[in-house]
């Protein structure tokens, strides 16, 4: 049931030509903030803007003869679901709360996928793919805790250790942990002394809480700059969990006034647009709380964001999120 590293490059085979190499670029800001190099890997640019492709794929084609495929989702992962789908003619379904900005659910209608909106919880719009399994026998592909998904994000640590095998650090956004289980999977079993270090939110972090407790937890859901890092682990979570907690060598969490920042910095120093999710491995740095050894990479895992609110950020303005506000600084004051 674990993936193992052979399950990683069966999972490039499947994958490539379309969702695979993507670039790893230098950031000479961050390089000179932790005085060494410092690394992205731009999944923000694949073909649906986020990372979710590689795992959607992989899993799509493992469920050849469904009825349709369904999943629950942030976003991202639907829209690689729906993409995924219809490249095979499969019927897809996808599942998501209220909380879901609308720039994802408008990216997943448009591949042609259905989309149902339920709830404020990913833990409702999970009860929604499960019926759908049992009244439609559509097959459901989790986000996170599934054999080929975890595979199909690890290539990502393929890809990152063929290109840079001296890799010393590596600063993975966290949340279900499909991609740090994979990603740490695939690396640390080609370079055993790799750290990885995964990041989160500090309002809501599943996998970190359940990791202090010793068992899957539920948290509370709030909106967060980093919305694709948000929803629990699933309490009968098969392997992620696990693999998080055997793989990772930390698990660090960052304020959202520190991703505010972090997100200024990826746009201005380097020219990026990304989620906030993305930015949590930067906005670990800038605050002290991981101080990277060697060669560093951090994955911008997508570019998905609702763009009124990336304005707001990025001009320096106050942003609400639900009863949190998040006072406005201009960049480089
Ligand atoms: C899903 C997602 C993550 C987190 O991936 P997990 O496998 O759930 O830990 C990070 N960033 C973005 C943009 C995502 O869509």
């Amino acid at each position: 049931m674990r993936p193992v590293l052979a399950d990683v490059l069966a999972a490039a085979q499947v994958i490539a030509g379309v969702a695979d190499h993507t670039p790893l670029v230098p950031s000479p800001y961050m390089s000179g903030i932790v005085g060494g190099e410092f690394l992205l890997k731009l999944e923000n640019m694949q073909p649906i803007g986020a990372f979710k492709l590689r795992g959607a794929l992989n899993a799509v084609a493992g469920a050849q003869d469904a009825a349709g495929v369904t999943c629950c989702s942030t976003g991202n992962h639907g829209r690689g679901v729906a993409y995924a789908a219809r490249a095979r003619g499969l019927r897809a379904v996808i599942c998501m709360s209220e909380l879901v900005p609308q720039a994802k659910v408008d990216g997943i209608r448009a591949l042609g996928a259905e989309v149902r909106i339920i709830g404020r919880s990913q833990d409702a719009a999970q009860a929604e793919a499960e019926r759908l399994v049992a009244k439609d026998g559509l097959t459901e592909i989790s986000p996170f805790d599934d054999p080929l998904v975890i595979a199909g994000q690890g290539t990502i640590g393929l890809e990152l250790m063929a290109a840079r095998p001296d890799l010393e650090t590596l600063l993975i956004p966290l949340s279900g942990g499909g991609l740090a289980a994979g990603v740490a999977l695939a690396a640390k079993t080609i370079k055993p002394d790799l750290r990885v270090i995964g990041i989160s939110m500090d309002r809501g972090a599943a996998m970190y809480e359940s990791l202090r407790a010793g068992h899957p937890v539920e948290v509370e859901e709030v909106p967060s700059l980093a919305d694709s890092l948000g929803g629990g682990i699933g309490m009968a979570n098969r392997l992620s969990f696990a693999m998080c907690r055997d793989l990772l060598d930390d698990v660090i969490l960052v304020t959202e006034e520190e991703i505010y920042t972090a997100m200024q910095v990826l746009y201005y120093e380097d020219r990026i647009v990304a989620e906030g999710a993305c930015v949590v491995g930067i906005a670990a740095v800038l605050s002290g709380k991981v101080a990277p050894k060697g060669p560093t990479a951090t994955i911008i895992t997508g570019r998905n964001l609702d763009m009124a609110m990336f304005t707001r950020v990025v001009t320096g303005q106050d942003v609400i999120l639900g009863d949190k506000v998040i006072k406005g600084k201009t960049y480089g004051t």
